[in-house]
């Protein structure tokens, strides 16, 4: 594709996600504030499918996981000992003329001068990333706090009440999902860089000696994770961080990325954080933060595995991933060709037409496969059947359920139709659930 095709993809994208309720631009009605979007209904639905899929994947089909939810303010001394209040810095580079800033790391090496305007730059400084806040009512230093710029932290701080409540031992993941915020200077890409995200990071603890083997195994489990839900396997691919690229507390990390309409960007990053963070918290706080070695007979600190992912961007490559365009006879159709693990509306409801005849059979289906309670079902008697197909087509919901006259009629069956295919099959109401389930499974 060219860069044109490529703007125009996500010009389309962008689009269809503002028209049906996936993301809209943030604080839209006061002109909106840079770079930040609102997940819409759709959107909602999404994103939670591919969370829900993640902790599926990385804590409820495991044995040697299990999950956490902390604080996103947590005391500030942890981002002294982690390193972060130091060293999460990028170079920022600003023009003297225009004031157009730049991540000195990402212009081309041997950039003198601003890309807009031709002006002279900065010498490059560094500018740390986490959000300044203050916990109470006085705004002074010692009730600076930070907002949390990675959801790991508050994993090491558990580390020991993990360990104690659940009675585990190393190799054992604690897992999380949640918000975190970095003061990007160059945010953009609609969600790909944004300056409040959400992530999901799994924190596996291993025995030292066993390092490179679990890291190896969790590039392979996350790749599969991808490829699993439908990410096109040319459109993945690993990269390794030169040692000039690594952070500050990284032995090794790989890097799952994706071949987003601007060029390749990372999906996930899978890091060796060896026993950095246990370490410093340990020789910060005093606490003992290892576990005993039945083998060996010694108190042993862990070494950490980390696939840390960011839940909007995945959503994102997701959505890039399933827009397609198809030419029909004499238009074109849009789908999204989601999984159904991650399709927002799983099953819609869709009598031929809004009358009294058909309305009381739709209505009762539609609340029967509703009340199961395991899927987002859509009810919708509005404009014409072809319409319909279409907007769920867009929506990317896997199945339709039409009622028509014969229903009601003659059969009391109803056609279920693929997205994908636009297969239609006739199957009675009395078998309509089961056939739902083994579609969707
Ligand atoms: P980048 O190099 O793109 O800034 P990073 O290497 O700093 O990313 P990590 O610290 O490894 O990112 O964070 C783990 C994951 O969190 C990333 O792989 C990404 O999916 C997500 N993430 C990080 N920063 C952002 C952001 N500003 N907006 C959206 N997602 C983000």
């Amino acid at each position: 594709m060219t860069a044109s095709n490529n703007n125009l993809l996500m010009e389309k994208l962008v689009s269809l996600c503002k028209r049906r309720g996936f993301i809209f631009p943030g604080s839209e009605i006061y002109g909106g504030l840079g770079s930040s979007w609102d997940y819409g209904p759709l959107g909602t639905e999404l994103k939670r499918n591919v969370k829900n899929s993640w902790w599926q994947n990385v804590v409820h089909q495991r044995d040697d996981t299990v999950g956490l939810d902390s604080a996103i303010i947590m005391n500030p001394e942890i981002w002294n000992t982690s390193g972060h209040a130091a060293g999460f810095t990028d170079p920022l580079v600003e023009c003297k003329e225009c004031h157009e800033r730049y991540r000195a790391d990402q212009l081309e090496s041997g950039t003198e001068a601003c890309l807009k305007c031709n002006g002279p730059l900065t010498p490059p400084r560094n500018f740390n990333l986490m959000f300044k806040t203050f916990v109470g009512p006085v705004e002074d230093s010692a009730a600076q706090a930070w907002l949390r710029p990675e959801t790991a932290q508050g994993i090491f701080v558990n580390f020991a009440n993990t360990l104690v409540s659940t009675r585990r031992k190393p190799p054992f993941g604690i897992a999380q999902i949640g918000k975190a915020f970095r003061n990007e200077i160059t945010p953009g890409n609609f969600t790909y860089r944004t300056r409040e995200f959400e992530q999901m990071e799994l924190e596996f603890f291993v025995p030292p000696e066993d390092d490179v083997a679990w890291h190896e195994y969790w590039v392979q489990e996350r790749i599969n994770w991808y490829l699993n839900l439908g990410i096109t396997a040319d459109s993945l691919r690993i990269r390794d961080h030169a040692s000039d690229e690594l952070a500050h507390y990284a032995k090794a990390t790989k890097d799952i990325e994706f071949l987003f309409p601007w060029g390749w960007g990372e999906l996930e990053g899978i890091a060796n954080r060896t026993d950095f963070d246990l370490k410093a918290h340990s020789d910060a706080t005093g606490q003992s933060l290892d576990y005993f070695d039945e083998v060996k007979k010694e108190r042993i600190i862990p070494y950490v595995i980390e696939p840390s992912g960011g839940v909007d961007r995945a959503t994102l490559a997701f959505l890039i991933d399933a827009y397609t365009e198809e030419k029909q006879e004499n238009t074109e159709r849009t789908v999204l060709k989601l999984d159904n693990k991650l399709a927002p509306v799983k099953v819609a409801i869709l009598p031929l037409s809004r009358n009294e005849k058909l309305t009381p059979t739709a209505r009762n289906i539609y609340e029967t496969v509703r009340n199961l309670g395991i899927w987002k079902v859509e009810y919708d008697d509005s404009q014409s059947i072809g319409r319909r197909y279409r907007r769920q087509d867009e929506i990317g919901t896997p199945l339709c359920v039409t009622i028509d006259f014969d229903t009601v009629e003659l059969d009391q069956s109803v056609t279920i139709r693929e997205r994908d295919t636009m297969k239609q099959t006739r199957v009675s109401i009395s078998d309509l659930v089961p056939t739902l389930q083994t579609m969707l499974a």
